[in-house]
């Protein structure tokens, strides 16, 4: 085995997605450690959320316990100075003329790719593990398979250490991930998921749904709850 064969850094925004993609982690790799970033988000909720969430993975399993380490955030505000998009102005959240959603910010994930690899790298962590998905909705290109592949090539070229990139999530859609969450860590985790992550656009946390807190009216909100409503219907809960 070769230098953090078992170590992870996990992309942790607070989110549904990334949060499954920790519990993901937790279960397969001894050490596994958190990073997120601030780029001048319009809602920092998320970022808020970040410590109750890794409080209450590490309630639900002794290993889970032992494994989460550190938590690094990592400012990059001068990402949101050159993006003029719905996540950081005060813009309307809705399909630009480039087919776009207004929520596309330009290069993110290729910044927080390359941010997260040159902490791995400091931090001797081989494995990646982000909540990239081709599958719903947006067509962000920097979600795509091939952009994450691609950036796995760059990054080990480029720092000259192997890195590994998971995307657990790339081709499920939210029910499945929903479904995922149940298979690794049965109701408590779901209802972590529900109870405390945040995936709001509008940064609402007032209604609590059967699928979480949010406005329930802005795209993420409402792929989350069709996802639930999904999860519920499909899945046969047992
Ligand atoms: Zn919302």
């Amino acid at each position: 085995m070769g230098l953090g064969d078992d170590t992870a850094l996990v992309l942790f925004s607070g989110g549904q997605d990334s949060t499954v993609c920790l519990a993901w982690a937790l279960q397969r790799f001894e050490a596994v450690e958190t990073v997120g970033f601030t780029y001048g988000q319009r809602h920092v909720v998320e970022m808020d959320v970040r410590p109750s969430v890794r409080d209450a993975l590490r309630g639900l399993d002794p290993r889970w316990a032992e494994r989460l380490g550190e938590d690094h955030v990592i400012d990059l505000a001068s990402l949101g100075q050159i993006s003029e998009t719905a996540l950081t102005r005060d813009a309307a959240i809705e399909m630009a003329e480039n087919g776009l959603p207004t929520t596309f910010v330009p290069g993110r994930n290729l910044v927080f790719l390359t941010f997260a690899a040159a902490l791995a790298y400091r931090r001797g962590a081989r494995h990646i593990v982000a909540g990239m998905c081709e599958t719903d909705y947006s067509g962000y290109p920097d979600c795509r398979d091939d952009t994450i592949k691609a950036m796995q090539v760059a990054l080990t070229l480029g720092m000259d250490r192997r890195f590994v990139l998971h995307t657990p999530l790339m081709w499920i859609d939210k029910a499945a991930t929903f479904a995922l969450a149940h298979d690794i860590g049965g109701d408590h985790l779901v209802q972590a998921v529900v109870e405390l992550t945040h995936s709001c656009y509008l940064g609402d946390r007032s209604w609590r749904h059967d699928w979480g807190y949010g406005c329930g009216e802005c795209p993420a909100c409402q792929l989350r709850a069709a996802g639930f409503e999904k999860w519920q219907r499909d899945y046969e809960r047992k």
